[in-house]
């Protein structure tokens, strides 16, 4: 059987994405700046999808700005906050400890240029806390940049409320939603959010696209520069196709969302349960503000390579917490913000669940895991020195 369940890395695109796709390869290939009547075909595709992206997230289409996916959005939208703050001498920005990189290495690279980053502990429920964000804030703060839902965890963040702190302290605002995109309710308004960043590939949209949500009136920085798309704040001819994929995938997704989260979040608890029994796993970050998909435990004694390839032999997709594709040794950086220690981060699981995953799938993975489990322990020199010590 196969099982995938790495869906926080990407999912597959969804029959309704690809069937809005497939003529905007074939038919609507025109540049939507072309002033003939193939252009204005793909003119009247672009235009619609900015409507649903912007319908969906209770934003204008003025506000809805197309780029290459989370990662791009994000560092635009920093770079929106960082230029705008330096020129009223605000060079402090807030965020956490367990933002993607997209974040992190965009705030890096800022500090070295002079801004001054405060990363806001996320304890050891994987939650930030508003009293945390509250005491960071300072007269030069620029901008509160915290995720909605954490990729690896999947914990969950009380952005409405940041969002009104910062909306009361006067500061920008922006959310990674890119794991929460499609899969838990987002309304920019309701949610006080200034920018926010989404992925179309994490919601069974295509690769390569996402959106830069930006309140009206912030005044944006491009990241690159050429020609007029999106207002001259995004230049490059438009990804058509992708971009119409994902704004059917994003519709489809909120549409279902009603029914397709606690169905999820059924496969999710019993997947929790039953690996839970396996003994000396720990479940990291809170257990009830987790996005409906997600499962992340520790595996005491042993390694989360070996599992996650011993995991597949049987055909299970999974993840583990190392930073196993750069083949890095380091645990992840979101594992160690939550106060595991290397030993327990390098035993982490994770697997990611969608609508598409089915009752017996979870089965299957209840069946196979615990073996695998006893196996590389009883050939693990770290089990075998837990157990004597017990
Ligand atoms: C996947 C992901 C990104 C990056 O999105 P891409 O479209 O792959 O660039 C950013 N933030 C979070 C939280 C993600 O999960």
């Amino acid at each position: 059987m196969n099982v995938y369940a790495d869906n926080a890395a990407t999912t597959k695109v969804s029959r309704t994405a690809l069937d809005a796709m497939l003529p905007c390869f074939t038919e609507a290939y025109g540049n939507p700046s072309s002033p003939h009547h193939i252009g204005m075909e793909a003119a009247k595709r672009l235009i619609a999808a900015r409507k649903t992206m912007a319908d969906y997230l209770g934003a204008e289409p003025s506000e809805i700005i197309f780029t290459s996916g989370g990662s791009e959005a994000d560092n635009q939208a920093i770079a929106t906050a960082a230029i705008l703050g330096s020129k009223k001498g605000k060079k402090h920005i807030i965020s956490t400890k367990f933002e993607h990189h997209a974040v992190l290495h965009t705030l890096s690279k800022l500090e070295k240029e002079g801004y001054e980053v405060t990363l806001l502990d996320v304890y050891e429920d994987g939650i930030v806390r508003l009293e945390d964000v509250e005491a960071a804030i300072r007269p030069d703060t620029a901008l509160v940049t915290i995720m909605y839902a954490n990729n690896e965890i999947g914990t969950v963040q009380p952005i409405k409320e940041i969002g009104a702190l910062c909306k009361e302290k006067g500061v920008l605002f922006h959310t990674d939603a890119v794991q929460a995109a499609g899969h838990l309710p987002i309304n920019v308004k309701e949610q006080n959010i200034d920018m926010l960043s989404l992925s179309a590939h994490k919601f069974h949209g295509p690769k390569g696209v996402g959106v830069f949500f930006v309140r009206r009136g912030i005044p944006i920085t491009a990241i690159i520069e050429g020609g007029a798309q999106e207002r001259g704040k995004r230049a490059g001819t438009e990804n058509l196709p992708a971009i119409v994929g994902m704004a059917a995938a994003f519709k489809e997704a909120c549409d279902n969302m009603s029914v397709n989260m606690p169905k999820v979040e059924a496969l999710r608890n019993r997947l929790i349960d039953g690996i839970l029994k396996i003994d000396e796993v720990i479940l990291n970050g809170d257990r009830e503000k987790r996005l409906p998909g997600n499962v992340n435990v520790s595996v005491k004694g042993i390694e989360g390579e070996s599992l996650l390839m011993m995991l597949d032999q049987q055909g299970i997709c999974a993840s583990s917490g190392s930073a196993c594709t750069s083949g890095s040794l380091d645990p992840s950086h979101v594992l160690l913000a939550i106060g595991l220690t290397h030993e327990v981060a390098h035993g982490s699981l994770r697997l990611t669940l969608s609508e598409y995953n089915t009752e017996e799938e979870i089965g299957y993975i209840l069946e196979k895991l615990p073996p695998i489990v006893d196996r590389l322990r009883s050939m693990s020199p770290v089990w075998k020195k837990m157990k004597e010590v017990k």
